[in-house]
């Protein structure tokens, strides 16, 4: 079962949910990035599924969660009927055990997961398992507990991690103005962080002052990267892409390792 080389995994900036209705150089990049990839199953880390406690999805058909309002008719109407993993599900409640990692039948796929799955894999036909976020728990927990999924990448299990670098609700802009400076200089620095492989310095990202706070006023978009980065080995190639601001702050850019 096991391949020799470790697969790659991803940060998605998901944006708006509308993506999952449109077809647009952000989509097209999701389907390139993972074309050649052929995973036994995906663990999805979304921006969406934040609750205290951490929990696995097991549910062997899960659904569709239009977790969203005000947004056209069609948009309620997708689904993405991938199966979940017993194997993988059982296999994360044993890693993330003493992290008081609990079995979740009730949630589904939110729209973190499928908004990106749908373009990613289409077909639906490989299976997905969700583990969710904490948000009452800081970046360096998620970053340490990042490094106990490491082991899945040998196991042919792609990792995404879905959300947005830059991500203020409240201060965007409907009219796709320009982008303001405080998304740009955090943005800029989360880069540099991540290039230097800096990983410290990225988990102290509230002591950066007012950019990081109007970016993230709230943290359930920026902490599904510190999963991925804490699943990293330090000397991987990195790769950004989608690296594109819209509706003024929300930050698109994604990231490949591997
Ligand atoms: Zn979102």
């Amino acid at each position: 079962m096991s391949v020799t080389t470790p697969m790659p995994m991803f940060f998605i900036g998901h944006g708006s949910p509308m993506n999952a209705l449109e077809s647009n150089r952000w989509t097209t990049a999701w389907r390139q990035q993972v074309a050649a990839l052929q995973p036994k199953a995906i663990l999805m880390i979304s921006a969406h599924w934040d609750k205290p406690g951490l929990r696995v999805l097991t549910e062997p058909h899960p659904r569709t969660i239009h977790d969203f309002g005000g947004f056209p008719p069609e948009l309620y109407q997708q689904q993405y009927p991938a199966p979940g993993s017993a194997a993988l599900a059982a296999l994360l409640l044993e890693l993330l055990a003493d992290d008081g990692a609990a079995a979740d039948s009730q949630w589904g796929f939110d729209h973190g997961t499928w908004s990106v799955l749908c373009h990613a894999f289409p077909a639906a036909d490989v299976p997905v398992v969700q583990l969710s976020i904490d948000s009452c728990k800081d970046a360096a927990w998620h970053l340490a507990l990042g490094r106990k999924l490491a082991v899945l990448r040998e196991e042919g299990v792609l990792i995404m991690a879905s959300g947005n670098i830059v991500h203020n609700l409240r201060l965007l802009d409907w009219r796709d103005g320009p982008v303001p400076d405080w998304a740009v200089q955090f943005l800029r620095k989360v880069q540099s962080c991540i290039e230097s492989r800096d990983w410290q310095q990225l988990t102290n990202y509230r002591s950066w002052g007012e950019s990081a706070a109007l970016a993230v006023p709230h943290p359930d978009h920026l902490l599904p990267l510190f999963y991925l980065l804490g699943t990293a080995d330090k000397t991987e190639p990195l790769q950004w892409f989608n690296q594109d601001f819209t509706l003024g702050n929300l930050a698109m850019h994604s990231l490949r390792i591997g």
